[in-house]
């Protein structure tokens, strides 16, 4: 999977609703942070940045400039002027440091508007954050450590809207979560949380999630993780009760979709699951040709209707496929097909529950949220694999 491509499918989807999986008060600059993990992890190489700027792709827009030696000027790989040589060029993430070499932004792109990136003190506080979660955070912390606590606060508000402190709290509130739901009294929690006196806390719970800490509880944290396939990425979103919501990136109904999860189940945020690994290793597996069954626990919710639409489609053998019709008369309701075509629409948890293996009984794809081409892609491996599985 290229960079370029995972990052462009997540800058879409969070475009439509930049707190799309976080709270309301650290809102669009997060994204540019998790945008910044999915690069900075996946370091692009040279040729791909390269290739990003002969097409003009705008995914590495606020991340990757390219500095061109001939003229001095830096540019966003999107510029639509006219492309350097390869040997002409290197490529930085840091406005700044293109600056510092002596490069002139260019007046066409204008690389030093939009997207932002964030301030080094930013980045080496939230490595700070990452490094000890539990820490609590305090004036008098940031000043032990060297920093200036004003120009921490000002950085911090700069780049996400919020003082350090509160981003800060923020981290902290989201790993109290887990423990109350892992059944711990609340004054261990509180406790693990750094507050000292129990209305406080109640207080800040209240304010970050907007319930107060017992029924925190009660409501199920999700976790979301973008996983990898060959034909895109794909986000997953579950936690100890299974998998809530499985579906390819470009998928239009996908924001909304995540949208109604937060809603029905709980608070999205981006944590690890094991189950995340599993999911990982058996779409790898099945991608490969090599698995035929998934053996993950799924959540999802609907009608008894649609329960029983899903549970059929279960039943469809890999490498297979059958209409609506049929998939109508198998659950009992011959004449309900374009209700059973609504309820495959609704199938939140793609590839494990193969609505995919349901077409228009001329053969025809007829539709796919996750794009025909992909419908088409899937029929196709399980037919060309299909003759591998063993029966049982
Ligand atoms: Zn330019």
């Amino acid at each position: 999977m290229k960079v370029a491509s995972l990052a462009t499918s997540f800058k879409l989807c969070v475009q439509k609703d930049p707190c799309l999986f976080f709270g309301d008060t650290v809102k669009r600059n997060i994204v540019s942070l998790a945008m910044n993990e999915i690069i900075n992890t996946q370091n692009p190489s040279k040729a791909e940045l390269y290739e990003s700027l002969l097409t003009r792709n705008e995914a590495f827009d606020g991340f990757y400039y390219v500095c061109v030696v001939t003229t001095k000027i830096f540019c966003k790989l999107s510029c639509g002027a006219r492309k350097p040589l390869e040997s002409n060029v290197f490529f930085t993430n840091s406005t700044q440091d293109a600056i510092e070499k002596g490069f002139r932004p260019c007046k066409r792109c204008r690389p030093l508007q939009g997207a932002k990136s964030l301030r080094p003190l930013t980045l080496q506080l939230l490595d700070e954050i990452k490094a000890s979660p539990e820490r609590r955070w305090s004036g008098e912390e940031l000043k032990r450590l060297g920093f200036d606590a004003s120009t921490v606060r000002r950085a911090f508000i700069s780049d996400f809207g919020v003082s350090f402190l509160k981003f800060a709290r923020e981290h902290r509130l989201g790993a109290v979560v887990e423990t109350l739901k892992n059944g711990h009294p609340i004054i261990e929690a509180q406790l693990d949380a750094g507050y000292c006196s129990a209305s406080g806390f109640k207080d800040a719970v209240s304010r970050e999630i907007g319930s107060n800490p017992s029924e925190v509880a009660k409501r199920p944290l999700l976790s979301a993780k973008w996983l990898e396939t060959p034909i895109g990425p794909m986000l997953a979103i579950g936690n100890s009760d299974g998998l809530h919501l499985l579906e390819f990136a470009e998928r239009k109904a996908l924001v909304r979709e995540i949208n109604e999860t937060k809603k029905k189940v709980g608070p999205i945020c981006f944590q690890e699951l094991p189950l995340f690994d599993k999911i990982q290793t058996q779409l790898d597996e099945y991608f490969a040709g090599k698995r035929w069954q998934f053996d993950i626990p799924v959540a999802q919710y609907g009608t008894q209707f649609e329960k029983s639409a899903w549970r059929m489609l279960q039943t469809i053998p890999y490498g297979e496929v059958r209409s609506y019709s049929e998939q109508a008369k198998a659950i009992g309701k011959p004449s309900a097909f374009r209700a059973v075509a609504r309820a495959n629409g609704a199938n939140k948890i793609a590839v494990l529950i193969p609505c995919h293996r349901v077409i228009g009984s001329d053969g025809t794809m007829t539709g796919y949220g996750g794009k025909i081409w992909r419908k088409e892609w899937l029929l196709r491996h399980e037919k060309k694999n299909g003759a591998q599985v063993e029966p049982n």
